[in-house]
């Protein structure tokens, strides 16, 4: 039948209750109960059949519900305190950037990712880094800083995982109607919809740019899916991590470059550009071609310019992590564009080239993110020391503990992960105001006021949730595989509440060892069927669709968990999403992490777990280095690495098996005559205590305001200053310094070279050395020892510098410098002269990565 047009029928709000739609509109409802309640009311089985989406639900409800609904008396009074609370919520004036940094808090930050967890109804994540970025925006909100996220808006999203009944992965890619999601096209003063573009090969792209809200925090993202586009480059934003390394350049050239042009429409101006992992790196190309183009840089100036207001977080510490480029595609897509940058072809791709091992040169965007940053950072403690170790080469004046990349520990939105009834419990027994300090050791300190009673019994309620949500999942993942009756009726037996239950929910990536559990599957056996005390495992994940050996992975947790032997104590779920975490992460009693170190850069699913009392056992990688406190969970394995994998895998399995056997298992299952497992909540106190305390994304966002944006700041300050002025006399003394620091000589005078085996602590030594520094002048440079220190294998772990001082000038560009050091701790040291570049002169230190030595 031929129709004119066709269209949904949406029904129309009431009055009363218009302001539902701005509500839906705003990711804000996510992490206040009170205001998902509230869609809940409003017609619960539609409420689960549009999978917990407010937009959807308004979308679908009946006209005459609605109605109703704008007349009953006890659905208002909530909807006017949601309101009241959303309302006071986005309008405060009284926020922690505010009170913190009263003179830099209207300075905006824009923040770039690939991907971003919101909630699972809007399904443009893979995982944690889009959780990560996601928590981000959500905390900057909460927290009154003035940050705009940009990131692209999937088609098809990421996929949905079906495991078949061999145990094989398949992915499903829905087409998403955007109008069933929280986003709105952004528009002009006309209200018509805008767009930027880019261009492409022989082409130009357009890109439709949509607008969301996360409490105060907006969200731009771009989308090419458009008419005025040729049918493939409507594909660009189709897929979440799909495609080839064609199609990936092309994203990243959409939220890059788009993503600056984007926020140029719309009257951006930020201070600080923040690069959430290298795909948005190409956003630094762009901001060299705006100074070039708008206000007349040359290229040298242009990338000075562009390096002090960019900040960059790394997040993969494997090299086959990194996002890298032929050179051939680089040249495909950046041909008409570097011309624009007043430079040659090669200086153009210097910014990103990296050499490897065999010689060949490719384009990567984490090198050209590292050399485009005035800081960059890792996601943890260990993360920042191995980066510091795989990023040397790019920085190869400094010794590794120098280079300048630092960390700041990933945390989690304690309002989106900490399980609401817990959050009712602590209201309880914390301080009033506990909801503004999160951050207070004092306020988590009153875990140990709740009664043992009350918190287990608590937790016996959120797993009880939880097997009555996994349930279900179970039911229709095997009703879909056609499975007898019997085994649907099964179903009912797993996972009683009263049997030690551990969780494993993560991607699949081969790093993290999903099998391991494994190795020794006998001795495994014998603690999950254990009669008296009994084990049972939950484990989801999704696989990338490309990774065979990470579904092959999946494969083999299937095949075991329907094994007879191990009938009911193994489960897999299909289908990992933010939905499933919220549930596993507060309703197991065990959160098992095992990946490879060092591979883990941070990981957080831990930490929702043990913010919900659920215990961390985790290999000593990423965050749980920091996080372990002997009281607060279990380590597998060492803090070492290891360079046979085989090894490393055989050590860390029976160090699990043998902790579960003799601890976890024993802890658990040790009950008073009350049947309360006292030892165990002890432990889960404790685990609450220091990880909600120092794991949260408050902490984490002051954090990256303190060390990494203010710093920024005031390097953009730096090179804005006398309209720019400051860039490019920045850009010629750098040049004048790289022409002349080849001539730098180093002469120290030693007292008496090679004597002496050992010094003690406190004795001073002193030195003198002569400088040769040709045409620079001494006020350019810095003359300093350098002091490091190093572990018993002669690696350096640390150093310090202290300041030498003209003695006698020079007639020919040579100086007699003096100092002198005290030796401050015990341990291997040894010292030695260098010059660096003047710090007085940068806008902030090592911004100039060069240095001189003896
Ligand atoms: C938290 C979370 C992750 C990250 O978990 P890791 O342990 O850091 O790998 C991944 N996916 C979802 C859905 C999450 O909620």
């Amino acid at each position: 039948m031929y129709f004119i047009e066709k269209m949904r029928a949406i029904p129309r709000l009431p009055d009363r209750i218009k302001r539902l739609e701005e509500l839906a509109y705003n990711f804000w409802w996510t992490w206040n109960p009170e205001a998902e309640e509230l869609f809940k009311d409003m017609d619960q089985n539609l409420w689960y059949e549009v999978k917990r989406s407010p937009v959807k639900l308004l979308r679908r409800i009946d006209q005459d519900k609605l109605n109703e609904l704008s007349k009953n008396e006890a659905f208002l009074e909530k909807y006017d305190a949601v309101m009241k609370n959303f309302e006071h919520y986005l309008k405060a004036e009284d926020t922690w950037m505010k009170r913190t940094h009263p003179e830099k808090a209207h300075e905006q930050i824009a923040y770039f990712c690939a991907e971003y967890g919101l909630h699972e109804s809007f399904p443009i994540y893979s995982g944690g880094l889009g959780i990560l970025a996601g928590d981000h925006l959500k905390t900057a909100s909460d927290l009154g800083i003035n940050l705009v996220g940009v990131g692209l808006l999937y088609r098809h999203g990421y996929f949905n995982q079906f495991i078949d009944e061999t145990g094989w992965q398949h992915a499903e890619f829905p087409t998403y109607d955007f109008e069933d999601f929280p986003v709105k096209p952004a528009v002009d003063e006309d209200g018509d919809e805008v767009y930027v573009k880019v261009d492409f090969p022989e082409r130009r792209v357009w890109v439709k740019i949509w607008q969301a809200h996360v409490g105060r925090t907006p969200l731009i993202l771009l989308d090419t899916d458009i008419p005025q586009n040729d049918p493939e480059d409507r594909k660009i934003t189709s897929q979440l991590y799909g495609g080839n390394r064609e199609t990936r350049i092309q994203q990243e050239i959409v939220l890059g470059i788009a993503g600056v042009r984007a926020l140029r429409l719309l009257g951006y101006n930020p201070k600080v550009w923040h690069m959430n992992e290298g795909h948005a790196a190409f956003l630094g190309l762009e901001r060299i071609r705006e100074f070039i183009q708008n206000k007349g840089l040359d290229f040298r100036s242009a990338v000075e310019a562009t390096k002090a207001s960019n900040v960059f977080t790394t997040h993969t510490p494997v090299p086959a992590g990194n996002d890298v480029f032929d050179i051939n595609l680089v040249d495909k897509y950046f041909n008409d564009f570097w011309p624009k940058l007043n430079t040659s072809r090669r200086e153009f791709l210097d910014l990103g080239i990296e050499k490897s091992k065999d010689g060949r040169e490719h384009f990567s965007m984490t090198v050209l993110a590292l050399r485009l940053s005035s800081v960059s950072n890792g996601v943890s403690e260990l993360h920042g020391q191995v980066s510091r170790r795989m990023w040397t080469h790019i920085f190869p004046d400094f010794p590794e503990p120098e280079v300048p990349i630092g960390h700041v520990t990933n945390g989690v939105h304690i309002w989106t992960w900490l399980n609401r009834d817990l959050k009712i419990l602590f209201d309880k027994y914390f301080p009033e105001n506990w909801h503004e300090n999160v951050t207070s050791p004092e306020v988590w300190e009153h875990i140990d006021d709740i009664p043992d009673e009350e918190l287990w019994q608590i937790h016996l309620n959120l797993k009880k949730r939880m097997r009555t949500f996994l349930h279900g999942r179970l039911r229709r993942q095997r009703m879909r595989l056609g499975e007898t009756i019997e085994d649907l009726m099964e179903v009912d037996e797993i996972l009683p509440e009263n049997i030690l239950t551990i969780g494993f929910a993560r991607r699949f990536a081969t790093y993290k060892r999903a099998t391991l559990i494994f190795k020794d599957i006998e001795r495994l056996k014998k603690i999950l069927t254990d009669p008296e005390r009994p084990v049972q495992f939950i484990f989801a994940g999704k696989a990338h669709p490309a990774d065979d050996p990470g579904k092959a992975l999946i494969k083999k947790i299937y095949e075991i968990s329907r094994m007879p032997e191990f009938k009911n104590r193994i489960v897999i779920l299909e289908n990992y999403d933010m939905n499933i975490a919220r549930h596993m992460v507060s309703g197991v009693d065990v959160w098992l992490n095992n990946p490879r170190r060092p591979h883990e850069a941070s990981g957080t699913s831990g930490q929702k777990a043990g913010m919900n009392g659920v215990i961390n056992f985790s290999a000593l990688d990423g965050w749980w280095v920091e996080g372990y406190n002997g009281k607060n969970g279990w380590t597998i394995g060492d803090n070492r690495d290891y360079e046979d994998t085989e090894l490393q895998d055989r050590i860390d399995s029976v160090s699990i098996y043998s902790t579960l056997e003799k601890e976890i298992v024993p802890l658990y299952y040790k009950v008073n005559k009350n049947g309360i497992p006292v030892d165990w909540i002890k432990k889960m106190k404790e685990s609450i205590k220091s990880v909600a305390l120092n794991f949260n994304t408050h902490r984490m966002l002051m954090d990256y305001v303190n060390d990494i944006y203010l710093k920024a700041i005031g390097a953009t300050e730096f090179v804005e200053r006398d309209n720019y002025e400051g860039a490019v006399s920045l850009s010629r003394w750098e040049q004048r310094l790289r022409q002349n620091w080849d001539f730098i000589r180093i002469k120290p005078n030693i007292p008496r070279p090679g004597l002496r085996n050992s010094i003690s602590v406190g004795q001073p030594i002193e030195i003198t050395a002569n400088v040769y520094l040709g045409e620079l002048s001494p006020e350019e440079v810095k003359v300093e020892i350098f002091v490091a220190k190093f572990d018993e294998d002669e690696r350096m772990i640390g150093f310090k510098t202290y300041p030498m001082e003209i003695k006698k000038d020079d007639v020919h560009g040579e100086y007699l410098y003096y100092g002198k050091f005290k030796v401050e701790e015990e341990g291997k040291m040894a010292y030695t002269v260098r010059v660096v570049p003047n710090p007085d002169m940068m806008p902030i230190n090592n911004f100039i990565s060069l240095a001189k030595w003896v």
